[in-house]
């Protein structure tokens, strides 16, 4: 590890990958050199000054895509840019779901890891950037969805007569899932979750919100935790029982996915008709296809009296909270990067997507030139 560069985010981009406390460990623990582009904590109100008292140098972007040997993002910066003889890009780059992602990156000299790829085990947890943010979004889902309704959410007991606490609806029960589930009980809402994955009922009840199930389901001890398909008899019953709790929800959460592929739909649009007029849904899963039919990513749509935001990041609405997680997953990627053997780590391992130019992950393979 020699020359880390940091690139300003794309425009649409609130969080940073590295803040200056990390890039001060980076530098004392490893002599790791960081080079940064002016303005690059810009958006979380950092400073150029606090980057280099951290121990980092300032450089226009074109001169760190030549001398940098790791380039660290959130989103993909690389543009084919020159870079020097050999670059490695780490970030977070969803390439199964956008396998287009990866041809910019096809060239002599460049190597890719994605930190979404990490394993979801005990020792990768520090570097879990999808648990982190997915802790986020579940939480400023629900807050968000608070802010779209016109109703009150706990139970008020007023001189004036008594208000009933409002019902949650909360759809799969990952880490965005049950943050979403402890948020709405904060708030003192009513809280049904369903997930396909039975196992994850014991947490759901330990959080106080009631699990609904359906009987039937199949869960794999080779997916790593994550749902898989099921079949179309489990999701007729699944698709009749989600129906009739929409029924009397008054905000929804959608969390429900399964990694690299088209997110399960289990709100259609006669659903959204049959819902309480001036309910809301919030759809974490929409980049991925949503699980709501008539969700479109980044976009706040009303369908009869219903609000459905489709938004799959909601961690950029709280950038200085994300980033201090983001910088320390990073920080621990990088950490593990330096005292590993790159060759024998399954971390590393299952996180590289090209070496040298050509893809190398097996789940992409099927798109190699
Ligand atoms: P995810 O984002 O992949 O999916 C969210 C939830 O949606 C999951 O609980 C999934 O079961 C559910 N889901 C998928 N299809 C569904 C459907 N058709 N209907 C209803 N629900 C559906 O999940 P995640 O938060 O990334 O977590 C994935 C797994 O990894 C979980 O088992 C989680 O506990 C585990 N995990 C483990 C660690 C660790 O350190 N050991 C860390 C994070 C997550």
């Amino acid at each position: 590890m020699k020359t880390i560069g940091l690139i300003k985010e794309p425009a649409f981009e609130t969080r940073v990958c590295l803040l200056p406390k990390e890039v001060k460990r980076l530098i004392k623990d490893f002599g790791i050199n960081v080079l940064f582009e002016p303005g690059f904590g810009r958006q979380v109100n950092i400073s150029d000054q606090e980057y280099r008292e951290a121990g980092a140098t300032a450089r226009p972007a074109h001169k760190i895509f030549s001398e940098a040997n790791f380039i660290t993002s959130l989103n993909s910066v690389y543009e084919g840019q020159e870079i020097g003889q050999e670059c490695e890009f780490l970030g977070i780059y969803n390439f199964g779901y956008f396998p287009g992602r990866t041809e910019v990156y096809l060239k002599p000299g460049i190597s890719v890891s994605s930190l979404d790829l990490l394993p979801r085990t005990t020792i990768a947890q520090k570097m879990d950037v999808l648990s982190s943010m997915a802790s986020l979004n579940g939480y400023k889902a629900v807050l968000k969805a608070a802010e779209l309704l016109s109703e009150s959410i706990p139970m008020f007991t007023t001189a004036a007569g008594t208000l009933r606490p409002l019902k949650v609806l909360v759809l799969g029960a990952g880490v965005a899932g049950l943050q979403a589930i402890a948020t709405a009980r904060r708030l003192g809402a009513v809280v049904e979750t369903f997930d396909v994955r039975t196992s994850a009922g014991e947490a759901v009840k330990s959080l106080g919100a009631k699990f609904i199930e359906v009987y039937g389901s199949s869960e794999s001890e080779t997916a790593g935790g994550y749902a898989i398909d099921q079949t179309a008899e489990y999701q007729r019953k699944q698709k009749a029982l989600i129906e009739k709790h929409l029924r009397t929800a008054s905000m929804v959460i959608c969390t429900a996915n399964i990694p690299g592929k088209q997110a399960p739909v289990l709100i259609d649009r006669p659903a959204v008709d049959n819902m309480l007029p001036g309910a809301v849904i919030i759809d974490l899963a929409a980049e991925q296809g949503g699980n709501c039919e008539l969700s479109s990513s980044g976009k706040l749509l009303q369908h009869q009296q219903v609000k459905i935001l489709g938004d799959s990041c909601l961690s950029r609405q709280l950038p200085v909270s994300a980033s201090a997680l983001l910088s320390n997953n990073f920080y621990n990627f990088i950490h593990h990067m330096c005292t590993s053997k790159r060759t024998e780590d399954h971390l590393l391992k299952a996180c590289s997507v090209i070496e040298n130019g050509t893809i190398v992950h097996r789940s992409l393979q099927h798109h190699l030139k």
